[in-house]
C-alpha cells in the first residue's frame, strides 16, 4: 500500500472513531436527559400517590377524633354505661365511613365496645396494640401500619378519650383496611409501592408486588416472598434499579424515593428506562449515520477530484507528447517544404531559363541570318537592300533589350522613393505612350482625366509600366475581336484612389491564375512575353500598399482594378 494510501485508511478510521464517539455522546447526553424528565414525572406521580394516600387516611383521622370525643362513648369508659349502645354508635360510624372495624377500650386496654361486638370481641381484645394505647392516652394520635393475624393490611389509629381533662379514660380504636384504600386507586401507569419500615411493601398499584419484602443481604421476614432481585445503578444522579426477574415492574427502572413519615413508610415509583434508553439510541445512530453519510460524500469527493487530477494528469502528458509529435513533424514538414520550394526554384529557373533561351535564340538566329546576308548584299553592292538589314537587326536589338528589362524589372523590388505621385498624370503618361499602337491596331481608347490630381506613394515609372502592361495586354487579347474598345475609368473611393480599365476582349480565360509568374496562354517564345508582364505589376502595387484585381465583366471582356492609398486627402 503506497503512503498516500495508508494515510487515508488512517484517517478514515479516525474519523469513524470520532463519528462513533459523537453519536455514543448524543445517545449519552439525550438518554441522560430524558431520565430528567422520567425523574420529574416520577416525582409528580409518587407525590400524587402519597397525597392520595394521605388524603384518605386524614378522613379516618377525623372519624377517630370525632368519637373520641362523643359523649356516648364518653360515658361508656367513665360511667360504664351498657355497651349495647356503644356498640350500635360504633357500627353505625363503620358503616357510614367505611372502616374496617372501631373499638372502645378503657385505660388498661380492657374492650369496653366494638363494632363487632358478637363475633370478634374476644378477638379484638387481644389485638389492642400496647403502643397505639399508649399514643392514644398520652394525647396523641396514634398510627400502625401491620399485618394482621390473617395476614391482612391495616392501618390502625388511635386517640384518647378524655372526660374534659386529662388523664385519658380509654381509647378509640379505627382499623382500615388498606385494600379497600387501593380499590380507590383506580388503574395507575407506574408500579408505585409503599414500602413499610421492614421494606416490605405494604401498598401499591400493583398487586403481584404486595407482601414481598426487599430482604437485602439477610434474609428478612420468613412470612414475605421476597421483592425482586434488584441490582442498584446510579446513572447521571438517578438511582436505577434492574431487576433479572421482573415481575409487574420494568426490567429496567427509574426509582423515585419519597418517604413518609406520617406513616412511617417510604413511597416508591417505578418508571421505566427502556422507550428513554431507545429514543436515546435512535439520535445517537441517526447521528453517527448522518455524520457517516457526511464522511462519505467527502470521501467519495476527494476521490473524484484526484482520479480528476490524475485524469489531468494523464492529458496533460498525453498532450505534451502530441504537441512533441506534431512539432517534430512541423519541423520534417518545413524541412520538405524547404527542398520542395528548391525544386520548385530550379523548376522555375530551368523553365525561365528555358523561356529565356528560346526569347533571345530568335532574335539572335534573325541577327546571324540578317548580317550573313548583310554581308553578303555588302559584297553584291546591294548597299540599300544591306541597309534594310540593317535596320531590321536594330530592330532584333531593341526586342532583345526589351525582354532582358522585363527580366530585370522581374528580379528588382526596391521601391523608387517616396515621394507622392499624381496618378492622374501617369496614367495619362502611359496612355500617350500607348495609343499609336493601339490606334494601329483599331482599337479605341475612352479616357477622360479628372481635373484634380489623386496624389498617391510610389514611383511614376514603375506606375506607368503597370498601365502599359495592362493596355498592352488588352491590346493583344482583343486581336481577332470584333469590337476592340479599351475604357480607362480614374476615381477616388474612401480615401483610395481606383483605377479600372476594361476592354472588349473575350476575357480571362482563368482568373484566379493570371497574377502567377510565367502563367501565359500566349504562345511560349513568342514575341509578346513571358508570363512575367501581371505578376510584376501585382509586386509593384503592392510594393506601394495597393491592390492589383481582376474579373470578368458580364458582357464578356475583362476588368483590372487598381486600388493605391491616397496620401493626401484635402487634394481629392
Ligand atoms: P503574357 O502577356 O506574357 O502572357 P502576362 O502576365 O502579362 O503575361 O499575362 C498573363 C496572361 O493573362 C495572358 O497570357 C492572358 O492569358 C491573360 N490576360 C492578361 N490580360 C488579359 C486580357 N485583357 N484579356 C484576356 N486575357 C488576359
Amino acid at each position: 500500500m503506497s503512503r498516500a494510501k495508508a494515510i487515508v485508511v488512517i484517517l478514515c478510521a479516525l474519523y469513524a472513531l470520532v463519528s462513533l464517539l459523537a453519536g455514543w455522546l448524543v445517545y449519552r447526553y439525550a438518554y441522560l436527559e430524558t431520565l430528567d424528565q422520567l425523574e420529574e414525572t416520577g416525582r409528580i406521580r409518587v407525590q400524587q400517590a402519597s397525597d392520595r394516600l394521605m388524603g384518605q387516611l386524614s378522613g379516618y383521622s377525623y372519624l377517630v377524633n370525632l368519637l373520641a370525643r362523643h359523649p356516648l362513648v364518653i360515658r361508656s369508659v367513665v360511667d360504664g354505661v351498657p355497651p349495647e349502645a356503644a356498640d350500635d354508635l360504633l357500627i353505625d360510624s363503620v358503616l357510614t365511613y367505611g372502616a374496617d372495624r372501631i373499638s372502645l377500650t378503657d385505660a388498661d386496654g380492657r374492650l369496653v365496645a366494638s363494632s363487632s361486638p358478637e363475633t370478634e370481641r374476644d378477638q379484638i381484645e387481644g389485638t389492642v396494640d400496647t403502643s397505639l394505647l399508649r399514643a392514644a392516652l398520652n394525647g396523641r394520635l396514634g398510627l400502625e401500619a401491620a399485618f394482621d393475624d390473617d395476614g391482612r393490611r391495616v392501618i390502625r389509629l388511635s386517640r384518647g378519650v378524655l372526660d374534659g381533662a386529662a388523664p385519658a379514660k380509654g381509647a378509640i380504636f379505627v382499623t382500615i383496611d388498606v385494600a379497600a384504600l387501593e380499590f380507590e386507586w383506580g388503574i395507575a401507569p407506574e408500579a408505585i409501592c409503599f414500602f413499610d419500615a421492614s421494606q416490605t411493601v405494604f401498598a401499591s398499584t400493583r398487586q403481584s408486588l404486595l407482601r414481598r419484602q426487599d430482604k437485602g443481604l439477610g434474609d428478612g421476614d420468613p412470612r414475605f416472598e421476597p421483592f425482586p432481585h434488584r441490582a442498584l445503578e446510579r446513572e447521571g444522579g438517578h438511582e436505577v434499579w434492574s431487576f433479572s426477574e421482573a415481575f409487574d415492574l420494568p426490567q429496567r427502572a427509574l426509582v423515585v424515593t419519597r418517604a413518609l413519615p406520617q406513616v412511617n413508610m417510604t413511597a416508591r415509583g417505578f418508571l421505566d428506562t427502556a422507550p428513554a434508553r431507545t429514543a436515546a439510541i435512535l439520535r445517537g445512530l441517526l447521528t453517527t449515520t448522518v455524520l457517516g453519510a457526511v464522511g462519505l460524500a467527502m470521501l467519495i469527493a476527494a476521490l473524484w477530484r484526484r482520479r480528476m487530477a490524475d485524469r489531468l494528469a494523464i492529458e496533460a502528458a498525453v498532450n505534451a507528447r502530441l504537441e512533441e509529435r506534431v512539432e517534430r513533424r512541423t519541423s520534417q514538414l518545413k524541412v520538405a517544404q524547404d527542398q520542395l520550394v528548391q525544386a520548385s526554384k530550379l523548376t522555375a529557373l530551368g523553365e525561365m531559363s528555358a523561356g529565356i533561351s528560346h526569347e533571345l535564340n530568335q532574335p539572335l538566329a534573325a541577327i546571324l541570318n540578317l548580317s550573313e546576308n548583310g554581308r553578303k548584299l555588302l559584297d553584291r553592292k546591294r548597299f540599300d537592300e544591306a541597309g534594310e538589314n540593317l535596320g531590321q537587326i536594330a530592330g532584333q536589338v531593341q526586342r532583345i533589350d526589351k525582354i532582358i528589362r522585363n527580366l530585370r524589372a522581374f528580379a528588382r523590388n526596391e521601391g523608387e522613393g517616396g515621394e507622392p505621385v499624381d496618378l492622374v498624370a501617369a496614367v495619362d503618361y502611359a496612355i500617350t505612350l500607348t495609343l499609336p499602337s493601339l490606334e494601329k491596331d483599331g482599337i479605341a481608347l475612352s479616357w477622360s482625366a479628372p481635373e484634380r490630381q489623386m496624389l498617391v506613394d510610389g514611383g511614376e515609372v514603375r506606375l506607368q509600366q503597370v498601365v502599359v502592361n495592362i493596355l498592352s495586354n488588352a491590346q493583344d487579347a482583343m486581336v481577332s475581336s470584333d469590337i476592340k474598345r479599351i475604357d480607362v475609368m480614374l476615381k477616388t473611393d474612401t480615401g483610395e484612389a481606383v483605377l479600372e480599365i476594361a476592354d472588349s476582349g473575350p476575357g480571362i480565360p482563368d482568373p484566379t491564375r493570371v497574377f502567377e509568374p510565367f502563367y501565359t496562354t500566349k504562345e511560349l517564345g513568342a514575341s509578346k512575353g513571358l508570363g512575367l508582364g501581371l505578376s510584376i505589376s501585382y509586386g509593384i502595387i503592392r510594393s506601394l500598399g495597393g491592390t492589383l484585381s481582376c474579373h470578368n465583366s458580364a458582357h464578356g471582356g475583362a476588368i483590372f482594378t487598381i486600388r493605391l492609398p491616397l496620401t493626401d486627402r484635402a487634394v481629392q
